[in-house]
């Protein structure tokens, strides 16, 4: 299918500009971050470069899920492989989730591909049900336990702005207070050489890709 060049007032996305080749992982405290993501209404051949895209950076960054806005792109959509390796696993690309029925209670240590080096036990419930779809718009549901049920959750919030480090308790917050400074200096400092764009460009950026997959 042919992309169409998708006009706005910041400028046009010409056809041929490829958005899965510039992406890279995002880390905290990037402002896509806490974009809380619009449902997809429209798939093409770019979003599946993108998905394809995002499994390469999670398994270079020895990950088992990526989220779309942690590759800075403001939709619902993220993929995900337990076994995080390439040839390995299942590898699963899912769009417009949706989670309910929560049963039970679980801690367990989590990570962030977004937040990377730093650990703490989360607890969220135990079971969960999954309805979503694949890139060809086929409905998936599920009922999930275990690493599953963790690893769609974390995603899940991810796609509405919130981090695993929301979720921590007291004594987890102080545990990565430091770490999360730390990450905020490397930003402040990053932003000022010029190699992450400023609020407005990231937001131009980000009203470019809903546009072209979800309104
Ligand atoms: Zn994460």
């Amino acid at each position: 299918m042919p992309l169409h060049p998708v006009s706005s007032r910041y400028g046009t996305i010409a056809s041929s500009l490829s958005i899965a080749d510039s992406l890279q992982i995002i880390t905290y405290p990037h402002p896509t971050l806490r974009r809380r993501s619009r449902d997809l209404v429209r798939v093409d051949a770019e979003l599946k470069r993108i998905a394809a895209r995002m499994f390469e950076l999670m398994y270079q960054a020895k990950g088992i899920g990526l989220a779309a806005n942690q590759v800075g792109l403001p939709i619902r959509m993220f993929v995900m492989n337990l076994e995080g390796k390439a040839g390995e696993g299942e590898e699963l690309v899912l769009l417009n989730p949706v989670l309910s029925r929560p049963k039970g209670n679980a801690t367990m240590e989590e990570g962030c591909l977004s937040l990377p080096s730093v650990f703490e036990q989360v607890t969220r419930p135990k079971q969960i049900t999954l309805d979503a779809y694949d890139l060809t718009g086929r409905q998936i549901q599920g009922t999930l336990d275990g690493m599953m049920s963790r690893c769609v959750q974390h995603e899940v919030d991810h796609l509405d702005g919130v981090l695993f480090i929301d979720r921590l308790t007291e004594t987890g917050k102080l545990q990565v207070d430091g770490a999360l400074e730390e990450f905020e200096i490397d930003f402040d400092s990053r932003r000022n050489t010029g190699s992450i764009p400023d609020d407005e460009a990231i937001e131009a950026f980000c009203r470019e890709i809903d546009a072209r997959y979800c309104s």
